[in-house]
């Protein structure tokens, strides 16, 4: 029969074990709360210690029994563990460090509601009553001794001198806002299975410690090795960091990433060049030790997950692995092996890919360990080199020979995604563009067979081909809507399919011609093409190469057409200028030879050309006006001309005789030389018409006359100009028959002869006429 105290004391709700036995022995008065067990005969060892006994050991046994106490009530108030580093507060099995046992804590308002001590008051990091919001006493405000596990009542100042009752002091209260961490963990603390309520399903202990770590490293107190030492240390701040703690890990993991992401904030503050270290501080090896223990593995899996979403963040799988299995990783990264596989690409490709499109998470840094890359990123580029083309694909999409492709992308009908924007440079087309411009090209067209096509006259792509329309050009006429598609060939793919209206292509895109011919020219310049073709071989007009298998013979362009319009004036254009003085066509192309001036080419340029063609610049506006001033000399009267005929053979008489050196006897228009019987004929001569050649006329008699001479001259004397010509009459080719012979000489717009020039002589003018 075991002992049993007579009038045990039942515990109250959350009772401490040493505060229970406290009140028993104030029942008998005892000083020392241990008295009330001494019929154990317990080991000479203080209260809390006694209390601290294996609660299913004989010594346990007895004082369950000894306290009149029930499985379920010695389960909470049995504070011993198998391990002498743990001890059990309310049933929950906390570190002895999270606890202080020798200390007597109270809160004064919760003894004034109900004398009992708090198991709750024994935890070092819940140091502020939940309950009422005041700092918990562990020291007698009185007379400022410690409470310890003595005197006559639990609400009672232990000293013997002072009994103060701790009911009556005042408390420090503790802001609303800071209790939110001790107000959770007190509730866990007295719920019965903490567990099923705590986050991550903790144990009360675990959530404890956690709180106040993690608390304290949101703090920014990063440098705590001991954990207990620092609670104890900071007893004024702890409800502040197990607030944040308990923050870190509510509503979890959301409250933990908040966590990590202020962590992560701080890391320029932290020294190192990168990694966790640096990221996280200290909490990294933290959470690595806790990831090896079975609480803690959540917390490492967490935090893996976490780190691996960090796209800034260069730590490779191994490392992350150290906190929680590699699963969360599986999604975020890639090892090169796999991307390349995923891509289809081979390794060098993928290596330059990744470098090219920032794709690492892990570079490749040399130590051997694998480089990663961005799994998302991977696949992203999958699906978009799913729309990409080689070359060749996009030739064989569009369905047309190499030439035509070529011309396609010169033209920019089809084009190359920009190189930076490349995922492989190999693969340079969109095949939704590509795929885009053959439906675009062959529309809604009614389906037909070749044959049908061919019978009805349709052109293929090919066929529109001629000097400047080429294939892009229909390509972009058939995108654009400006020309349809006739029909489209069944089982012909791509353009090839496509069949045209010729009539729509002639009148969508005429074919501009490229060069003229000799005939059109003529028509642009009004004269027979072979006068064109006669310049052309002159080298007076240039001639182009030809266009094209159609363009036969001599061509030209508009170009030289206009250069040749520019250089040269034709006898037309000249008729045209003279036509308002009512003369006749061809007028001024001679008055113009007469002047001297240069014909390029026509009768008067001996090349056998049969149009006269003067170089512009020589048409000044003097040449023309002297023209002008030549026709209007044609105009002075007979008489003043007969007149002016006597006269000049009179001047051309002097003359030959100052040549001659002789003096000379004149009868009409004969001189004789009497000396030497010397004679010569003056014979004047006119212009029948504004022309170069002078006509003069003799009379038959006088030629005979002249031939019974023995010496005779014939001196030829234009009525204008200053030169005559004198010769012996053996050298004149006379014409006509009958009584009257004539001979004509060429004289030019200056009055200088252009034939028997060797002849000439300059008339001496009076002085009059000279001045
Ligand atoms: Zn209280
Ligand atoms: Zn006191």
């Amino acid at each position: 029969m075991t002992y049993r105290l007579p009038t045990a004391v039942p515990p109250e709700q959350g009772e401490s074990l040493p505060g229970l036995i406290m009140r028993n022995a104030a029942r008998y008065r005892f000083q020392e709360p241990g008295r009330v067990l001494r019929r154990l005969r317990p080991p000479k060892v203080i209260l809390v210690t006694l209390c601290q006994t294996d609660p299913a050991g004989p010594l346990g046994v007895v004082m369950r029994d000894v306290l009149g106490l029930d499985e379920a009530q010695w389960a909470r108030l049995a504070m011993g563990t198998a391990d002498d580093t743990t001890v059990r507060l309310n049933g929950h099995v906390v570190w002895r460090e999270q606890a202080r046992l020798d200390s007597r804590t109270v809160c004064p308002a919760c003894l004034a509601d109900s004398p009992h001590h708090r198991a709750v008051w024994f935890l070092d990091a819940l140091p502020v009553c939940a309950v009422h919001g005041t700092r918990l006493l562990s020291a007698c405000p009185d007379c400022g001794r410690q409470l310890k596990w003595r005197g006559p009542g639990v609400h009672l100042c232990g000293s013997r001198a002072c009994r103060y009752d701790l009911r009556r002091a005042e408390a420090e209260r503790v802001p609303d806002g800071e209790l939110g961490g001790v107000r959770a963990v007190h509730r866990l603390f007295h719920c019965d299975a903490p567990a099923t309520g705590a986050p991550l399903g903790l144990g009360f202990g675990d959530t404890l410690r956690l709180s106040v770590t993690l608390g304290h490293l949101a703090q920014g107190m990063e440098k705590v090795n001991r954990l207990a030492g620092f609670v104890r240390k900071h007893q004024a701040e702890v409800h502040r960091y197990v607030d944040d703690g308990w923050r870190a890990l509510d509503g979890w993991p959301n409250g933990f990433h908040r966590f990590l992401d202020g962590l992560k904030a701080r890391a320029r503050e932290r020294r190192g060049k990168g990694g966790l270290a640096k990221a996280f501080g200290t909490f990294s090896s933290k959470v690595s030790a806790w990831s090896r223990e079975p609480w803690g593995a959540p917390i490492g899996e967490a935090f893996a997950a976490y780190a691996a979403a960090q796209d800034d963040l260069a730590v490779n799988a191994y490392v992350l692995g150290r906190y929680g299995s590699v699963d969360a990783l599986r999604h975020r990264h890639m090892s090169m092996s796999e991307a390349a596989k995923t891509l289809g690409v081979g390794p060098e490709t993928m290596q330059r890919l990744a470098e090219r499109r920032n794709l690492y998470i892990l570079p490749p840094n040399g130590s051997g360990i694998p480089s990663l890359v961005k799994a998302a990123e991977i696949r992203r580029l999958r699906d978009e080199m799913a729309d990409l083309l080689l070359p060749e694909e996009a030739r064989l999409t569009l369905n047309v020979g190499r030439k035509v492709f070529e011309k396609l992308e010169a033209a920019g009908v089809v084009s190359r995604v920009a190189e930076g924007e490349r995922v492989l440079e190999i693969r340079p087309f969109r095949r939704s563009a590509v795929e885009g411009l053959v439906a675009a090209c062959r529309g809604t067209a009614p389906k037909v067979s070749d044959a049908e096509a061919r019978q009805r006259g349709l052109w293929t792509m090919a066929a529109t081909t001629a000097p400047g329309r080429e294939p892009p050009d229909v390509c972009r006429a058939l995108a654009d809507g400006r020309l349809r598609a006739a029909a489209l060939v069944e089982g012909q793919r791509g353009l090839k399919g496509i069949r045209l209206d010729p009539a729509e292509v002639e009148q969508v895109l005429p074919v501009a011609r490229v060069t003229l011919s000799a005939v059109e020219v003529g028509e642009m310049l009004g004269v027979h093409y072979q006068h064109v073709l006669h310049w052309a071989r002159r080298g007076l007009m240039g001639t182009v190469p030809s266009g094209g298998p159609d363009e036969v013979g001599m061509r030209f362009s508009r170009g030289t057409v206009d250069a040749f319009r520019a250089e040269f004036i034709l006898g037309g254009e000249l008729a045209r200028m003279d036509a308002e003085g009512g003369r006749a066509n061809g007028a001024l192309t001679r008055h113009l030879r007469f002047m001297g001036v240069p014909m390029v080419s026509g009768p008067g340029a001996g090349d056998g050309g049969k149009l006269a063609v003067f170089r512009r610049a020589d048409i000044t506006p003097e040449v023309l006006a002297r023209v002008e001033q030549v026709r209007q000399r044609r105009a002075i009267p007979t008489r003043e001309l007969r007149q002016r005929g006597w006269e000049r053979v009179a001047l051309a008489g002097d003359t030959i005789g100052r040549v001659w050196g002789a003096r000379l006897r004149r009868v009409n228009n004969r001189f004789t030389d009497e000396a030497t019987g010397r004679v010569v004929q003056v014979v004047s001569g006119r212009r029948p018409d504004l022309t170069g050649v002078f006509v003069f006329n003799v009379q038959r008699e006088s030629l005979d006359l002249l031939r019974r001479a023995a010496d005779a001259w014939v001196a030829l004397v234009p009525n204008q100009g200053d030169t005559f010509l004198l010769l012996p009459l053996a050298e004149v080719r006379w014409r006509g028959t009958g009584t009257a012979h004539h001979v004509t000489v060429r004289f030019d717009g200056r009055g200088q002869p252009t034939e028997m020039e060797r002849f000439a002589v300059p008339l001496v003018l009076p002085a009059a006429e000279a001045a």
